[in-house]
């Protein structure tokens, strides 16, 4: 299974907030065995994110769409998503009932819009904020609330299935470009992803289906590498 993550905010592209839920949400997907091919983030507007999602409907097996949900003027993605499928935005009687009767909310207090979700979505329940989230068809939408957009996360995790990947980590301290060498070496003798990440150390990443061959693969680095001491961050 392959996956787009896409947020939503201008907080995010003015720099204000640090998009977490990106690199949480490609955590998630990656452990599970979903290949992330594109992260973006859009403006809360109706057009960037129609645009978007239907681009990457098409394209993925699965697109997480993360903030701007609830009723306020600048909570703009239901419409978005509403548009990218060509359905209306109409009140959903079960997010409204859920609100209810498990949410501890009067009608009253809701705000108008607040359960208001694609025609025909799988509501998704709020179990820590108010605005409920959605599923429609492959098109998953979370709120921006890093721990609502968490919890509502769990509900749906086991939709996201792939082959789950074998990862070593080996820190070598020699310049990376020193590396060079003994890396092409390691991807011609072993069917392996090889990821080589300069910071403290290079973080010489391994990765594949097969947990022996990863194995291997990072025994082989490990004794033609100068080893960091430092354990390797995960
Ligand atoms: P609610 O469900 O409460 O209505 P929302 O879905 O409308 O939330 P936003 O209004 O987009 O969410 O964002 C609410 C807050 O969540 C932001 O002020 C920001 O602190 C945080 N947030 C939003 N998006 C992200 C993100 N991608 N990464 C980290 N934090 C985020
Ligand atoms: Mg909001």
């Amino acid at each position: 299974m392959n996956g787009a993550v896409v947020t939503v905010g201008a907080e995010l592209l003015a720099g204000r907030t640090a998009d977490t839920n990106a690199t949480w949400l490609c955590r998630q997907l990656h452990d599970r065995g979903v290949t992330v091919e594109r992260v973006t983030t859009v403006p809360d507007r109706v057009g960037d994110i129609a645009r978007v999602v239907n681009e990457y409907r098409a394209e993925y097996d699965a697109v997480v769409v993360t903030g701007g949900l609830g009723p306020t003027h600048d909570d703009v993605t239901m419409a978005g998503i509403a548009a990218a499928f060509g359905r209306s935005l109409e009140r959903s009687d079960e997010a409204l009932t859920w609100l209810t009767e498990e949410g501890g909310y009067t009608r009253e207090e809701l705000t108008t819009g607040t359960a208001d979700l694609p025609r025909g979505a799988r509501p998704l329940h709020n179990e820590v904020g108010v605005a409920p989230g959605a599923v429609v068809e492959s098109v998953y939408v979370l709120p921006g609330v890093p721990q609502e957009m968490k919890t509502m996360f769990e509900l749906v995790a086991d939709e996201f299935t792939g082959q789950p990947l074998f990862r070593e980590v080996v820190v070598a301290d020699e310049p990376e470009s020193a590396l060079v060498g003994r890396l092409e070496e390691l991807r011609a003798e072993f069917d392996v992803t090889v990821g080589s990440y300069p910071g403290d150390g290079v973080r010489i990443s391994i990765e594949s289906a097969d947990e022996d061959l990863t194995e291997a693969a990072a025994a082989w680095v490990r004794e033609r590498v100068e080893e960091h001491d430092s354990e390797p961050p995960s």
